[in-house]
């Protein structure tokens, strides 16, 4: 495991659920006295109080009707001022036990993004003042989630990136590690809620998460790409609960990351569209695909089948609430010519994900043997370095994943 960082300087991070009343800030407000007592340099990012966010988003389309869609940039700015409610008020919780505290937006904090609102990327960082803050014995909480666009205006960086400014600052800081506090208590082999026996993993590599990150503690995978590449080790772990979190990080694998398969991740939201008939030449996946790129929907995973008669059959899938947009964008392109063009929904993703697979064959009879063993029908089958995925139907879901638990023995803890 690594553990490079400035010894001594750890950021939090508090998700929405958890700082959600004025009790709970208390509660962490007095975990996070303690910590800084027993001797850390503590960074806290907080998130907006429980569904703060989303109440702000309906208020401001509730003020422009239904028809005509609010400012960004004034969308920003109110956004911004969920995290600047609960870091202000965790600031003060804090003072209310004898701990000096100052809270910083993101623009005081010195968080510098591109102009794009609403989804706004962190360009730099000047730690300057937290690190002023710090050395004067203070806690800094900075409002997570926003900064200072390069046109002067707050920006704020997708829903969720509470987690990214998080990993950013720890990246920017050199912190020893990112903690996220979170309503779950880790990362799992898969979701517990549709195999009962799956169990809390106590590592787990960069990329492994990122294939993962679907799963249990929903982690913003932009954070983890972040951590990836800065070597920032990420600790997920449950606010209340005292119970060992999940490690991510990028070190020597130590005992369970030498296993072929850690985990199975699950994606309920999957639409496929068939073109079916194309003309086979040089260019078509460009010429179907484009216009998709063009509408902003992101293609997963991408099957074509060698051509036989001079036409080949073309198939891809998107996320459930862009298919039908994906099928017209399909139908209206003029530069390639195919027979039929369908739409498939109520599918699902059901992935075997490892590093340990890269080195050995057998992995993919298993699962396949597995899911046909359940009578799970495979629709498509896709497969990266460290990643098998099927695709297969919604309701096939939790036999797919039993099966797959069962015989890849992920509930084994040695
Ligand atoms: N409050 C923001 C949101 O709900 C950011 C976050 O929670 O991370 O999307
Ligand atoms: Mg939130």
């Amino acid at each position: 495991m690594s553990a490079t960082g400035t010894s001594g300087v750890v950021v939090q991070k508090y998700g929405g659920s958890s700082v959600s009343t004025a009790e709970k800030i208390r509660a962490i407000a007095r975990k996070i006295v303690d910590r800084s007592q027993s001797g850390d340099r503590l960074i806290v990012t907080v998130s907006a109080m429980g569904d703060s966010t989303d109440d702000l988003i309906a208020l401001a389309n509730a003020v422009t009707g239904p028809d005509i869609s609010p400012s960004l940039r004034e969308m920003d700015t109110l956004l911004s001022t969920g995290e600047l409610v609960s870091s202000t008020l965790m600031a003060m919780a804090i003072h209310s036990l004898d701990q000096d505290a100052v809270s910083l937006s993101g623009q005081q904090a010195g968080i510098h993004t591109n102009a794009i609102h609403g989804s706004a990327r962190i360009a730099s960082i000047d730690t300057g003042r937290i690190m002023r803050e710090l050395d004067a014995g203070r806690v800094v909480i900075v409002a997570g989630f926003q900064g200072l666009g390069e046109t002067g205006d707050v920006t704020t960086l997708g829903r969720g990136a509470s987690d990214t400014t998080a990993v950013a600052l720890a990246a920017a800081l050199s912190a020893e590690r990112c903690e996220i506090y979170t309503d779950v208590d880790g990362i799992y082999t898969t979701d517990p809620r549709i195999v009962p026996g799956a169990r809390k993993l106590l590592e787990i590599g960069y990329e492994e998460m990122l294939e993962m990150a679907s799963l249990g503690a929903k982690m913003n995978p932009r954070s983890i790409e972040l951590a990836a590449v800065y070597g920032v080790p990420v600790l997920v772990a449950s606010t209340f609960d005292d119970v060992a979190g999940t490690l991510i990080h990028g070190g020597e694998p130590t005992m369970e990351l030498r296993r072929a398969v850690t985990g199975i991740a699950i994606d309920k939201n999957v639409a496929k569209i068939a073109v079916r008939g194309v003309e086979d030449r040089p260019g078509v996946a460009g010429g179907i695909l484009q216009p998709l790129a063009d509408a902003g929907i992101s293609v997963d995973v991408i099957v074509q089948n060698t051509s036989d008669d001079g036409t080949t059959d073309f198939t891809f899938t998107v996320g459930e609430a862009d298919s039908q947009r994906a099928l017209e964008a399909v139908k209206r392109q003029q530069s390639v010519r195919f027979r039929e063009a369908v739409e498939g929904s109520d599918l699902a993703k059901v992935s075997i994900v490892g590093t340990g697979m890269q080195n050995g064959p057998g992995y993919a009879s298993t699962m396949f043997t597995a899911l046909a063993g359940a009578g799970v029908n495979i629709d498509m089958i896709t497969t990266s370095e460290i990643r098998i995925t099927c695709i297969v139907h919604r309701d096939d879901v939790p036999s797919a994943a039993n099966a797959l638990h069962d015989a890849f023995e992920l509930d084994r803890t040695d």
